[in-house]
């Protein structure tokens, strides 16, 4: 049997071992995904190849933290500064990131990347994740941060736009995304724009799949918006990592399904 592992703090909230012990059942692979809520990463890190586990997942607050400990880092995960996939071959082990490509496909599915505007909420790593998607699909990605500074580093860095979140009433563009966790249960009464500017955005994008319709989705909608939960992203970056372990295509319908009757019905179905 193989094993794979989510390493992560906390890791008790996580859908990841449903999706992807699901992927695996369906796919007929033997193999178990295990979460590890974990206290020192170096050591889970040499533990991967005591243990011979074949990948791994890792999660807040380990994704920049894990990059240091492994034998290599693939080209996207080094530019976005984030690992949140690790292979195992034969005690080699290499890091990657599947968000950015996770959120690219859930985009792409919906909407034409290139020439578009992207206004970004939030500086942090998922931001990272989703300028990195944006400009490789040559959209033109614009940073909105509470910590302006954070923002400026972050654009300096990707040589884009930032201006503090306040400044959002003065921004058009094709696409706002929401990358920060406002908005997340349980604070699922918050938004982190007003609801007045929403339709200053041709769609809008939460990276939040818990609630599915988070108050800024669902302010959205009210607007006559077009809006995508952060569960496409979710089951695309996890399908990406089955395909990196095992080289197999995954049934990422049937994943989005089994992540879908977990989250509430209140949020499958609408208010
Ligand atoms: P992070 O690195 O901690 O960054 C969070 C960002 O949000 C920071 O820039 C922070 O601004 C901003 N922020 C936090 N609280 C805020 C508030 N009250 N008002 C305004 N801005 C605020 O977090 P992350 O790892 O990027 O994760 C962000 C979200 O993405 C989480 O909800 C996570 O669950 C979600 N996520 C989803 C997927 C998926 O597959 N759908 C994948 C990865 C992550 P400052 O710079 O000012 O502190």
């Amino acid at each position: 049997m193989k094993i794979f592992a989510l390493f992560g703090n906390p890791t008790g909230h996580s859908l990841s071992p449903l999706m992807h012990n699901a992927a695996y059942s369906k796919m007929g692979i033997d193999a178990r995904y295990v979460a590890f809520c974990v206290d020192d990463i170096e050591s889970a890190v040499g533990g991967i190849r005591g243990l011979n586990i074949c990948g791994v997942s890792i999660t807040i607050p380990f994704k920049s933290a894990v990059m240091k400990c492994l034998d290599a880092v693939d080209d996207s995960a080094l530019k976005i500064g984030a690992v949140n996939t690790i292979v195992n071959r034969d005690g080699i082990l290499t890091g990657h990131n599947t968000d950015w490509l996770g959120l690219s496909i859930a985009l792409k599915e919906h909407m034409k990347i290139e020439g578009n505007t992207f206004v970004i909420l939030g500086a942090g790593g998922t931001a990272r994740a989703a300028v990195y998607a944006v400009q490789k699909e040559r959209g033109i990605p614009i940073i909105l941060n509470r910590t302006v500074e954070k923002g400026g580093e972050l654009a300096a860095e990707f040589g884009c736009d930032s201006y503090h979140m306040d400044n959002i009433e003065n921004i058009r563009a094709d696409c706002l995304i929401n990358t920060t966790p406002v908005g997340m249960d349980p604070d699922t009464e918050k938004s982190p724009v007003k609801n007045d500017i929403i339709s200053n955005f041709g769609c809008v994008v939460d990276v939040i799949y818990n609630p599915l319709r988070t108050k800024l989705l669902r302010n959205a909608e009210k607007a006559g918006c077009p809006v995508l939960s952060g569960l496409d992203m979710f089951v695309h970056q996890g399908a990406e990592q089955i395909k990196i372990w095992t080289g197999m295509e995954p049934p990422r319908e049937y994943m989005k399904e089994v992540v879908l009757q977990r989250l509430k019905p209140g949020d499958k179905n609408g208010d």
